[in-house]
């Protein structure tokens, strides 16, 4: 047993069926009807008042920074236990990624940030991790003093909340990703920013399309980051039913965290003030590797997220960041693991996974 993405479709089978379908027989394929009705009902959904359609959420991510003016020389801080786009999304700017360590609940440690701040930081990337909200008074708080803009990450977070506001609201913009495991996941690459700002809103808009705003008459150097109409339909279709979906992710989170009750394993925390829409349900355990075995050989799949923390990975060598700099999300990286958790999923599936869980001795 392993996530499986055919148990969400199989909730709602007919009715995307039904939309793909009308979608084909439109003759319209990228950005139109489908498009503008999504962005429109994903911003109700987020509560703010644009929403723009893109082509995933690394795009969502690296013309956020910059269309903000992030460039070479200007600093982003970012978590040091994040996933790797968050980092290629300032890089691919030319922009510097300055890590702070995270806390045990696998997001930013916000109490740190402030020292990470230096005359060159432009801004701080929220990463709402596996579903959990990051500390938004307290970044909110540091950003105004220093005057930083705040882009938030909530491509693990879709519908998740701080304090009862959604995530996605906070800062000047929200990313998402709806990459088909993700919480609001498409069937295909997709993605979308979210913004109260209209005029950054209409440069995301132009952007995505070569810079044009009209046809063949060009504003900007801008990219191809379109979003398909059939991937905007079945969107619709999955944000019609994102509240039941989350809902069934915090009943089946609520019932790892209440029945695992072995020692050797730590079930995941959330910090007070926050909630989680559990994009993944995240233990720790010190003899990971023989628990991963040891699940393997009862047929249950698990993964890691993530085994190489971004600024130790081979592609970010060039930031020259020694192993030991952030110890706590080292040590994050060689204990985490994500039990199987899908919508769809059943309570005997799940009652199977604990039991194994709960029979394991190291
Ligand atoms: C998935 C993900 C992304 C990137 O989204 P894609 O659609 O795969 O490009 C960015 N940040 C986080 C936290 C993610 O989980």
């Amino acid at each position: 047993m392993a996530n499986d993405l055919k148990r969400q479709y199989d909730l709602y089978a007919s009715e995307f069926e039904q939309k793909a379908l009308d979608v084909l027989r439109k003759g319209w394929y990228v950005l139109g009807d489908e498009v503008s009705a999504f962005e429109h009902e994903f911003a109700d959904w987020i509560g703010t008042k644009y929403c723009v359609g893109l082509g995933s959420g690394l795009d969502a991510l690296w013309i956020s920074f910059r269309l903000l003016g992030i460039g070479p020389g200007d600093e982003v801080i970012v978590s040091s236990n994040a996933y790797i786009a968050c980092v290629m999304g300032i890089t691919m700017n030319g922009g510097t990624p300055v890590f702070v360590e995270s806390d045990q609940y696998l997001n930013i440690d916000a109490s740190k940030i402030e020292a990470a701040v230096t005359p060159r930081t432009k801004a701080i990337l929220a990463v709402h991790l596996f579903g959990q909200s990051c500390d938004m008074t307290e970044i909110m708080r540091i950003a105004e003093k220093y005057g930083l803009m705040v882009v938030e990450d909530c491509a693990q977070a879709h519908g998740n909340h701080w304090q009862g506001k959604t995530v996605g609201t906070f800062g000047h913009v929200g990313c998402f990703s709806f990459y088909p495991t993700k919480g609001c996941g498409a069937f295909g690459d997709a993605g979308a920013i979210v913004t109260n700002d209209e005029s950054l809103a209409r440069k995301f808009r132009v952007f995505r399309n070569y810079g044009s705003e009209k046809k063949y008459y060009n504003s900007m150097i801008g990219t191809n980051s379109r979003l398909d109409e059939i991937q905007a339909g079945l969107l619709r279709v999955r944000l019609s039913h994102m509240e039941e979906l989350n809902a069934e992710r915090q009943r089946l989170a609520s019932r790892y965290s209440q029945k695992i009750s072995n020692p050797l394993i730590k079930t995941p925390s959330v910090r007070p003030g926050a909630d989680s829409v559990w994009h993944q349900y995240v233990i720790r355990c010190a003899q990971r590797s023989s628990l991963i075995e040891f699940l393997n050989q009862n047929g249950i799949g698990s993964i890691i997220h993530y085994p190489i923390p971004p600024y130790l990975s081979e592609a970010y060598a060039c930031l020259s960041i020694p192993k030991g700099s952030f110890p706590y999300t080292e040590k994050a990286a060689d204990e985490v693991l994500s039990l199987p958790m899908y919508n769809g999923m059943t309570e005997e599936e799940q009652d199977f996974v604990i039991r194994t869980l709960n029979d394991f001795r190291g």
